[in-house]
């Protein structure tokens, strides 16, 4: 299935603090992601293109490693050629060959993160607007016992699902959206976090929620808390874990087998007033719902105008390998308008 691949900057980061002493990351784990980006070490176009292609290789070779030949061929079908819509120094739209719809295919995952976006930013302003609730990220954590991802993920949906059911949280909380985030230790415990956006219908003593969750945890108390101010750019964190869930440049072939037998397990949700509120929406591939550059991208062909400069647009045709290179080429190409919001 050819499917267009619009990008924005969605998979910035690797961030993923390790929260073993509760006090220490009690308050700062929030903190240090956000210098973080607020130090501009957010990479450059070709490097990320690069570190997908990395990835990709990676994965590749534990499916191998794996007898797993459908999947390692699968994912390297997916973007090995590429049909990119550009004038040179800008692009417009990149046409996949093929896509595989691996889980943790990154480029896959870019889409499928795209596509979130696109279906719940205007239901959750519609939400806000229709509610008057205001959106906050919440990080949850539990802490880490001998025991498979599996069991991980499943004690921590278990402990937000008896959180959500409780006085405390419907009191303060109208629903939302939440998202799974998984790492290993070098002890090989698993770390799993689950992002929430919630939608706060009123400002509450955050230790108070400490102690929910220490209640329903039984000895997690770890958790943090931050209003998102700009709900698009809070959306799109919480989203990214989709995309992204681990660093699979750590994953070794035990782990991928580990993530294979966890099949049906979903990353992403919704919750509360809020999932009944989506629920009278289908997932959306409409016009409406698409920004207006995607909905403008979408029907550019050869020869029209680029958008950001005016000179022809024409198609060029790279192999994967190629990517990388051609974004360098257009970072390092002379001052001017250079793309930021195409790709
Ligand atoms: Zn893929
Ligand atoms: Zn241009």
């Amino acid at each position: 299935m050819i499917q267009s691949t619009l990008s924005t900057d969605l998979i910035t980061s690797d961030i993923l603090p390790v929260l073993s002493k509760s006090k220490v990351a009690r308050h700062t784990y929030l903190d240090k992601r956000v210098t973080k980006s607020q130090r501009g070490t957010k990479r450059t176009r070709s490097q990320r293109a690069r570190e997908r292609l990395q990835t990709k290789e990676h994965l590749v070779g534990l499916a191998r490693e794996l007898h797993e030949g459908e999947l390692a061929d699968k994912l390297d079908r997916c973007h090995s050629r590429l049909s990119v819509l550009t004038c040179g120094r800008h692009i417009a739209r990149i046409i996949p060959n093929f896509t595989c719809e691996f889980r943790l295919c990154p480029d896959c995952g870019r889409r499928r993160s795209r596509k979130l976006q696109t279906k719940y930013l205007p239901l959750m302003k519609a939400f806000m607007l229709h509610n008057k609730v205001t959106p906050v990220h919440l990080v949850l954590t539990q802490t880490h016992r001998k025991e498979s991802r599996k069991e991980s993920v499943a004690r921590i949906r278990n402990s937000f699902t008896k959180l959500t059911r409780r006085s405390f949280w419907k009191q303060y909380f109208k629903g939302g959206t939440w998202s799974l985030e998984f790492t290993k230790d070098k002890n090989g415990l698993h770390h799993t976090h689950l992002h929430i956006i919630g939608f706060r219908r009123k400002f509450f003593d955050i230790d108070l929620l400490r102690d929910e969750w220490l209640a329903v945890t039984g000895d997690s108390h770890v958790l943090h808390l931050k209003p998102i101010l700009d709900l698009a750019a809070g959306l799109q964190e919480v989203v990214k874990y989709v995309s992204k869930p681990l660093d699979i440049r750590r994953f070794g072939a035990a782990d991928l087998k580990e993530f294979l037998g966890l099949k049906n397990m979903r990353m992403f949700g919704t919750f509360g007033e809020f999932r009944d509120f989506c629920k009278g929406f289908e997932p959306s591939d409409n016009n409406d719902a698409m920004s207006e550059l995607e909905s403008l991208a979408r029907d550019l062909v050869e020869g029209c105008a680029c958008p950001q400069c005016s000179a022809p647009l024409f198609d060029l045709r790279l192999s994967k390998s190629e990517l990388p290179q051609f974004y360098e080429q257009i970072e390092s190409s002379p001052p001017g308008k250079v793309g930021t919001s195409w790709n």
